[in-house]
């Protein structure tokens, strides 16, 4: 077992090392430096494996048939959730690790397509917020919701923990087990992605509860960023907001600085 864990941790060094060089590279790019990377350069950068499609980061794929996906186990949920397949390992290998410390990692929400999102969207745009004007009730519903085409959780790398609530977290088993999220869960490759808005950042609330896995979410990331344009974000109500709130720059790139700092 130590020894899968350390061919792990090795392998997932070498992935880190090279998303830190070549975020170095990007970063000289993106700031209109004297260096200027040519596309055949930048092509050679950011390495996209062959399954990642715009219907693929638009959760525009069908993740219970896809062999890439795998169902969590029964006692780490608490209901049917899918993951990708490097994420769920590493977070059984984190789950492990938190269960030597007594700690209980239970996963509320994991893989979520387009269509789940667009249910939970439209509900709260029909019925939940519907006394609002369009503009406010989707800044509303923006605080803890993702419109469809633009959540991390289409990507099968993000998960909800043990409590969909903040306060949750400030207290007895709560704190104990966020404190080691905090403490630990990097070493496995989990970031929490939306943290205080103190620190400047725009976008959703903060959510103690939801964590990524970054050595694969960067990386759909910076697809997204590169491949997504306002036409492909259709089909739900409110789409029209899309480009007047600049959702990608302050929601779908409005995550923790230290976090956004690793991408790819
Ligand atoms: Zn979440």
């Amino acid at each position: 077992m130590s020894i899968i864990k350390i061919f792990i941790g090795f392998f997932f060094s070498v992935l880190f090392l090279g998303s830190l060089t070549t975020c170095k590279l990007q970063h000289k790019n993106r700031t209109s430096e004297v260096i200027v990377i040519s596309k055949k350069e930048k092509d050679s950068v950011v390495k996209y494996p062959n399954y990642l499609t715009k219907e693929y980061v638009l959760g525009k794929f069908e993740y219970t048939e896809n062999l890439d996906f795998k169902v969590v186990p029964r006692q780490n949920s608490i209901k049917k959730t899918h993951l990708r397949k490097e994420v769920l390992a590493n977070f059984l290998l984190m789950n492990a690790a938190a269960a030597k410390d007594e700690i209980i990692l239970k996963i509320i929400s994991g893989t979520r397509n387009f269509k789940h999102q667009k249910r939970i969207w439209n509900y709260k745009w029909n019925e939940k917020y519907n006394y609002l004007t369009p503009l406010n009730r989707v800044i509303k519903m923006l605080e803890y919701s993702a419109m469809p085409s633009t959540s991390r959780h289409h990507w099968g790398t993000d998960i909800d923990l043990n409590n969909l609530n903040n306060a949750y977290f400030l207290n007895g088993k709560g704190k104990a087990t966020y404190n080691w999220l905090q403490e630990n869960a990097s070493k496995f490759g989990f970031y929490q992605v939306y943290t205080s808005k103190n620190t400047g950042r725009s976008g959703y609330n903060e959510e103690k509860w939801h964590w990524s896995y970054l050595p694969l979410s960067s990386i759909y990331l910076n697809y997204y960023n590169t491949h997504i344009t306002q036409k492909d974000i259709t089909n739900f109500k409110g789409q029209e907001f899309f480009t007047e709130l600049q959702i990608v720059k302050n929601y779908v790139n409005g995550i923790n600085e230290e976090v956004l700092k690793l991408k790819p």
